[in-house]
């Protein structure tokens, strides 16, 4: 068979591609392959909403159950693609399919990094992706006292403070001295951890895991120093890796994510790769970045189908993200990891306040904690490179937006 686009994983960035091509009038065939057995739906709520199980499957579909026949878009879910052919531009699928294609897009976000410690095969240890995982976690957390969360990243947090808001006693082992370190300044990761202490997790930061024990079921987890954290249930969130094998497999340049250009195109300029299996130059950072948020799976997409329809443009968008912890919604815009200097608008103990990154005087990132005033006007700074007052800059009364 053959169609003029396939598109490989049903994640945000897939389905957003499909639907931008659709909504930009481009009126070729389109099929949509996803390894998972569900229609495309959004992750963030995951580990907020599902986890506390106040949200129903239908209201995290990414779209309208009806809207892919409408928009003559072809599902192929509960269906992986096995084989890709780069120089024939074929493409083998699970249920013996073979497709030959014009443009083919990787959109195969990432996989979770496992542990690989004594007892980590124990049943009771989950990790969270998929709303599979999800469902899964749901079903065992009912009967849990003791929660053991391992990582203290965003989905880390996240699920302790779900765990908490379920009235589960909560631990968090994070290996790294504060939490979030990977991503943000130690005044935003304070905050976090005094806010997680104020709800009663416990947290063991600076801590590595020498172990899983257990019968059978996980019962606890070995810290280096002998000491024992007791769990009836233990999730683990210590990050993704890309998920490179099928583009490994047909010969693309990678290295630890898809390479891709300015317009997302890989080695092989009809195959595009977006999302979270992509690394792509960015101007704001500078160097190749893989970045996984929802917006540059959304932003990647656009700049694809504009590939595919022959306009091909200069992918560059301010990157964005956030996350939901008990009432406080942290929103950051661009990248902290240049700057020489922080200005913390507002009492960083307590919201809303915003920490304001820059490099050399510019303003390369803002994280914004209930301020999303601050975190709109952030994104322009941010794309104009904008050199506040610092001063002004440091006034929370004074908008940020009028510094732009
Ligand atoms: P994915 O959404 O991972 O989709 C990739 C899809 O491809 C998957 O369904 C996968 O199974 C499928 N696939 C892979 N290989 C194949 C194959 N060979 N054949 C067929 N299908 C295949 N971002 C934010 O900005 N804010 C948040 O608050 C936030 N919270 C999150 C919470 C959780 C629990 C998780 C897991 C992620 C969260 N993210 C958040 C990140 C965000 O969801 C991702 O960046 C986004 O989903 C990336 O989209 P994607 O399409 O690149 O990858």
């Amino acid at each position: 068979m053959y169609r003029d686009v396939v598109i490989v994983g049903a994640g945000h960035a897939g389905a957003e591609l499909a639907s931008t091509l659709r909504r930009k009038g481009f009126g070729g065939s389109i099929l949509l392959v996803g390894d998972e057995p569900v229609a495309p739906y959004e992750r963030p709520p995951l580990s907020k909403a599902c986890l506390l199980g106040t949200i129903e499957i239908e209201r995290i579909l990414l779209r309208e159950s009806d809207y892919w026949s409408t928009a003559a878009i072809e599902l192929a879910l509960g269906c992986a693609a096995t084989a890709l052919d780069a120089e024939k531009d074929g493409l083998q699928l699970s249920d013996g399919r073979h497709v030959d294609f014009a443009w083919c897009v990787l959109a195969t976000g990432g996989k979770v990094r496992k542990l690989n410690c004594p007892g980590s095969d124990l049943a009771g240890i989950y990790y969270l992706r998929t709303l599979r995982d999800v469902q899964a976690i749901g079903a065992a957390i009912g009967e849990a006292r003791r929660l053991v969360v391992i990582g203290g990243g965003f989905i880390g947090l996240e699920v302790a403070a779900a765990a908490r808001q379920l009235g589960k006693e909560v631990a968090l082992i994070e290996t790294q001295r504060r939490v979030l370190a990977r991503v943000t300044s130690p005044v935003v990761s304070s905050f976090y951890e005094a806010l997680h202490r104020q709800r009663g997790v416990r947290l063991l930061l600076g801590s590595a895991i020498s172990g899983l024990e257990g019968e059978g079921q996980v019962s606890g987890v070995r810290l280096a120093d002998g000491t024992v954290e007791p769990a009836d249930l233990v999730v683990v969130g210590i990050g993704i890796d890309a998920d490179t094998g099928l583009a490994e497999q047909a010969g693309l340049a990678c290295d630890a994510g898809i390479l891709v250009d300015e317009a997302c195109r890989t080695s092989q300029p009809r195959i595009l790769a977006i999302g979270d299996c992509s690394r792509h130059p960015n101007d704001f950072a500078g160097g190749l970045w893989r970045l996984e948020s929802v917006q540059h799976a959304n932003d990647s997409a656009g700049a694809a189908a504009d590939t595919i329809l022959g306009n091909p443009g200069i992918y560059r968008e301010v990157p964005t993200f956030w996350s939901d912890q008990y009432e406080c919604r942290l929103q950051t815009a661009g990248l902290t990891k240049d700057a020489d200097e922080i200005v913390v608008r507002g009492d960083a103990g307590q919201v809303p306040f915003s920490v304001v990154y820059l490099q050399e005087g510019r303003v390369v990132a803002v994280d914004a904690i209930n301020a999303p005033k601050d975190f709109m006007a952030a994104r322009h700074l941010v794309r104009s490179g904008a050199r506040p007052d610092r001063k002004l800059l440091a006034d929370p009364s004074i908008a940020l937006k009028s510094l732009a």
